[in-house]
């Protein structure tokens, strides 16, 4: 699969923003946006001018980043919440909330996306008790996510679940640390994403 080569707090100095991909280092003074709040390169420091087309872009770019997608499989989420009945927009960021990657992470199994995506992808994670090695899995209202028995002694599970304390469970879900397992009780809303993301614009561009 391809992926991002580049160091990921380059991403978040791009966007100017803390999209939280290197898990507890991001809480801590040896975030890269806390040292150096200035855009990576060369020119990194000069002052760019934004034409409408770069802001809905940048913002496009923003979210592909925070869920760890690349184009195609961006492109594939947005069609799929142009033909559910709704605003686009938010059944964009719904859908992925929804993804079993993002889930995993949000129920503290995994201190970022990107380890939640290896555990999933390495077979760590049960959907319903059976083994679901899909990222883009969607979650449903009544699954619960669960680790592995034989994985749940993992440093790295280990550690996302004593780090995960700080961030918390959203409402949406609950967390029964001692099963390593979360239940979705509903379906993510819009009000849950408490990224500072201005979705309208991404539906502008592909609007094109
Ligand atoms: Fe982004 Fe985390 Fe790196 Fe900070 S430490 S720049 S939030 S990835």
């Amino acid at each position: 699969m391809a992926r991002h080569t580049e160091s990921v707090c380059r991403l978040c100095r791009r966007e100017n923003l803390k999209l939280f991909l290197k898990g507890e280092r991001c809480y801590t003074d040896k975030c890269a946006i806390e040292r150096r709040n200035y855009p990576p390169g060369q020119h990194g420091q000069a002052r760019p001018k934004f034409s409408a087309y770069s802001i809905q872009l940048r913002e496009k770019q923003k979210v592909k980043r925070i869920y760890g997608l690349l184009e195609n499989q961006f492109r594939r989420t947005f069609a799929e919440a142009a033909r559910i009945k709704g605003i686009t927009g938010e059944t964009l960021l719904i859908l992925l909330e929804r993804r079993l990657d993002s889930t995993t992470y949000r129920l503290g199994f995994a201190s970022s996306r990107a380890e939640a995506r290896s555990l999933v992808r390495h077979g760590h994670i049960l959907v319903n008790g059976k083994r679901v090695n899909i990222p883009s899995y969607f979650v449903r209202v009544g699954d619960v996510v669960s680790v592995k028995e034989q994985s749940r002694q993992m440093t790295r599970v280990l550690s996302a679940m004593e780090g995960s304390q700080r961030r918390g469970v959203p409402e949406w879900a609950e967390v029964d640390r001692d099963t390593f397992s979360g239940r979705i009780k509903l379906l993510p809303t819009r009000s849950d994403i408490t990224m500072p993301i201005n979705e309208k614009l991404i539906v502008e561009l592909y609007s094109k």
